[in-house]
C-alpha cells in the first residue's frame, strides 16, 4: 500500500512526517477527501476549489496547482489499485519549530492515502443525535482541526447513533461530518453555506439534482423544534452520499420513514455517478 508524502508516492512504511509538522501543533492543514468511482474521483474540480478555497481563507503559502494534485491523485490511485474507494489529500502549512505566530514563507506539506468505501446505511437509514455545535465559527473551512465534530461523534455513537446532528443557539447547523436536509411538504431545507457550516460538495450536487428535478430548495436556518415534525431527513457527505435519518435522538425524539424525496434524490444521485 502506497501513499502520498510531500508529493511523493512511497510504501506507507517509509513515510516520514516531522514531528514539527504545524498540523500536529495547530491543526493548521487542510484537507479533502475525494470519492472515486469505477477508477474516476468524483466531483474532483470541485473539491480542488474548495481546498484552494480553504488554504487562502488561512492565508497559507499554497502554490501546487490543481492539475498537479490531480496528477498525484491518479498516480496514486493507480498504484493502490482503487477501483471503487476514496482518497484523502491533506496540506499542512508546513513544519517548523513551534509557535504560534505563523510565517508567510512557510512550504505547505501535502500529504495523502487512499481508503476503501465506507458500508453504506441508504437502505436502512440512520439514527441522528441532536446536540449543541460547539465548535468555532469558521466552518467554511475544511481544516484537519476537528475536535467539535470528534467529539459529537462519539457522543452520537454512545447513544447509538450513526451521525450527530448539530444546532448553535437552537438553529440546526449541520451534521458532526455531513449537511443536513429536511423535507416538508415536498419542500427541501438546508442550512445556507455561510461561516456555521462547510459547504459540502455533495450537498451542492444535492441542491443542484433537486431543483433541476422541479423541488424547492430553501436554503435557510431553522429551529431544531423543526426536526420533530420533519416528513423526510437525511445527510449528504463525500463518504454517505444520500442517508436517510429515520430516527432523531437526544435534544429531539422523533421517528420517520425514509420517504419519496430521499429516494427520488438517492435515485438521481446514483445515475449521476
Ligand atoms: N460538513 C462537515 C462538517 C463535514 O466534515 C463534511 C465532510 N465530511 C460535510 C459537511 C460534507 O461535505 P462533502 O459533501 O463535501 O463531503
Amino acid at each position: 500500500n502506497y501513499v502520498l508524502d510531500n508529493m511523493n508516492i512511497v510504501p506507507e512504511s517509509d513515510a516520514v512526517i516531522q514531528t514539527n509538522d504545524r498540523s500536529y501543533h495547530f491543526g493548521d492543514g487542510v484537507y479533502e477527501v475525494v470519492r472515486v468511482y469505477n477508477q474516476t474521483p468524483f466531483q474532483l474540480d470541485a473539491h480542488w476549489d474548495r481546498l484552494f478555497q480553504s488554504a487562502q481563507k488561512l492565508d497559507m503559502n499554497f502554490t501546487i496547482t490543481a492539475d498537479e494534485l490531480t496528477k498525484a491523485t491518479m498516480d496514486l490511485l493507480e498504484k493502490n489499485q482503487v477501483k471503487d474507494g476514496a482518497i484523502y489529500i491533506q496540506v499542512s502549512r508546513g513544519a517548523s519549530p513551534r509557535n504560534h505566530l505563523y510565517s508567510r514563507e512557510e512550504t505547505p506539506i501535502i500529504t495523502g492515502f487512499t481508503m476503501s468505501a465506507p458500508p453504506s446505511k441508504q437502505q436502512e437509514g440512520i439514527a441522528a443525535w441532536v446536540t449543541d455545535d460547539m465548535r468555532w465559527l469558521r466552518c467554511d473551512i475544511k481544516t484537519v482541526n476537528l475536535l467539535g465534530n470528534v467529539m459529537a461523534k462519539r457522543e452520537a455513537a454512545d447513544a447509538d447513533c450513526a451521525e450527530a446532528i448539530l444546532h448553535r443557539d437552537g438553529l440546526v447547523t449541520e451534521g458532526s461530518s455531513s449537511n443536513l436536509f429536511l423535507v416538508n411538504d415536498g419542500i427541501l431545507y438546508t442550512h445556507p453555506a455561510t461561516n456555521l457550516i462547510l459547504n459540502g460538495i455533495t450537498r451542492q450536487v444535492v441542491i443542484k439534482l433537486a431543483t433541476d428535478a422541479g423541488f424547492r430548495v430553501v436554503e435557510e436556518a431553522f429551529p431544531k423544534d423543526v426536526l420533530d415534525h420533519a416528513d423526510e431527513a437525511f445527510i449528504t457527505s463525500t463518504t454517505s452520499e444520500v442517508t436517510p435519518i429515520v430516527e432523531f435522538k437526544g435534544q429531539i425524539t422523533a421517528q420517520m420513514p425514509i420517504g419519496p424525496v430521499t429516494k427520488k434524490l438517492q435515485a438521481l444521485f446514483k445515475e449521476l455517478i
